[in-house]
């Protein structure tokens, strides 16, 4: 039985490794030429996705990789008042955060040397054949859709597709914080320093490689806001200016943070999927990760895609003559795992776009005051 995974994501390469350790083979096709053909981002904070680790076996790998000092956590509001200072030395490996790109190698590297198929842009699929962008196709038994958030495969289960959900989100960095910006580095710190303002929030993580990613997010704002924000993009000083004008009023520090950035600047309109999205069980295909449940960016997305890759390479492990009822049974688990997870994020979405957003996050954090 071939198993073709479209996707070289952390969920498809999740499910080819639990595959592999289970002795199963699958294909995965990714669209980008090569690993390193697109830089993959920033921090992930690694929390429930640590069990599908433990099924691929690469546990130890990820406790090598992985940074215990990046849970560290700073609240504030705009004028600078600091509401919560968490440095969880005592749970050093309990929600980790690493580095996208460490991870995703750690999966690539676990796998034979053929497994990813590089440069492969699917298409449509029908009648157990794939094709390909470049003209190309091949055959399938079971279609893994792991292609994201905005998935091709997707089409073939549903027609639902990610809508707005009012986040227009500017990231903008500083490099090497260390040596650059050393004031700066101190007031940051060694993990997330999130500042949380009516309507606009500045969220500031350290990564790997020193440098400080900045994600300021516009809530409540149109799916065409930035043609309108005047924010200038071709021309990042004048786009961190503009920047600076609309936080008029947060402290010095804060916009500080964003006069020393560099000049990346990159517009980010966030879409997700409706929240419990369901389909009826299709033999033949599926979907996992983002695919299957695009939810607002608040930490629960790459650890629903880890779990699903595992969760499914283990239904099929399980049911090796009967990929169907693996895939209806791993569906029925994954429905209601990740219609959980989208309902928490919603809800967190929701407490950040509202009124007095940063004491709201502190009762979260500290429901009992303490
Ligand atoms: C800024 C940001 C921060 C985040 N932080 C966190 C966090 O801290 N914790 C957390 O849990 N989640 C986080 N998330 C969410 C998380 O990144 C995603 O949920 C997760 O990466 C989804 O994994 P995936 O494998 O489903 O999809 P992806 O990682 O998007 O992988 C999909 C793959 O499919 C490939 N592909 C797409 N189309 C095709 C095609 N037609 N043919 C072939 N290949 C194709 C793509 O090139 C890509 O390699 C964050 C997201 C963002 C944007």
């Amino acid at each position: 039985m071939t198993i073709a995974i479209i996707g070289a994501g952390l969920g498809g390469l999740a499910l080819a490794r639990v595959l592999h350790v289970n002795g199963m083979d699958s294909v995965v096709y990714e669209r980008e030429s090569s690993r390193g053909a697109r830089g993959q981002g920033g921090m992930l904070d690694i929390h429930s996705g640590r069990r599908a680790l433990r099924e691929a076996g690469l546990l130890d790998g990820f406790h090598a990789i992985a940074r215990g000092e990046g849970q560290d956590m700073r609240l504030l509001e705009p004028d600078g008042t600091l509401l919560l200072q968490d440095t969880p030395d005592d749970a050093p490996l309990d929600r980790p955060e690493v580095d996208r790109a460490d991870l995703r190698d750690l999966l690539l590297d676990s796998l034979p040397e053929d497994t990813v198929r590089w440069g492969h842009e699917f298409t449509s699929a029908g009648d157990g054949r794939l094709d390909f962008a470049d003209g190309g196709g091949a055959s399938y038994d079971l279609l893994v859709g792991a292609d994201g958030a905005n998935s091709r495969v997707r089409a073939l289960l549903t027609d639902a597709r990610p809508a707005h959900i009012g986040q227009n989100v500017v990231e903008v960095g500083i490099p090497d914080i260390d040596r650059t910006h050393p004031d700066l580095a101190a007031m940051v710190g060694r993990g997330n320093y999130w500042v949380l303002g009516d309507g606009i929030s500045l969220a500031a993580q350290r990564n790997g490689d020193g440098r400080v990613r900045i994600g300021i997010s516009f809530y409540n704002t149109a799916e065409d806001w930035f043609a309108t924000s005047g924010i200038p993009f071709d021309d990042p000083a004048a786009g961190r200016a503009r920047l600076n004008d609309l936080l008029s009023g947060w402290d010095p520090r804060f916009t500080a943070l964003i006069a020393a950035c560099d000049d990346t600047i990159v517009p980010r309109s966030i879409t997700a999927l409706p929240v419990g999205l369901t389909w009826p069980s299709t033999p033949g295909v599926t979907l996992l990760g983002d695919a299957a449940h695009l939810m607002p960016p608040v930490g629960e997305g790459a650890n629903m895609a880890l779990l699903d890759g595992a969760l499914l390479g283990l239904a099929l492990a399980a049911r090796p003559d009967d990929f169907p009822t693996a895939v209806a049974e791993y569906e029925h688990e994954m429905f209601e795992r990740t219609g959980a997870a989208a309902r928490m994020s919603a809800r967190m979405k929701d407490m950040l776009m509202s009124p007095g957003a940063a004491r709201k996050m502190l009762a979260f954090f500290q429901p009992d005051g303490a």
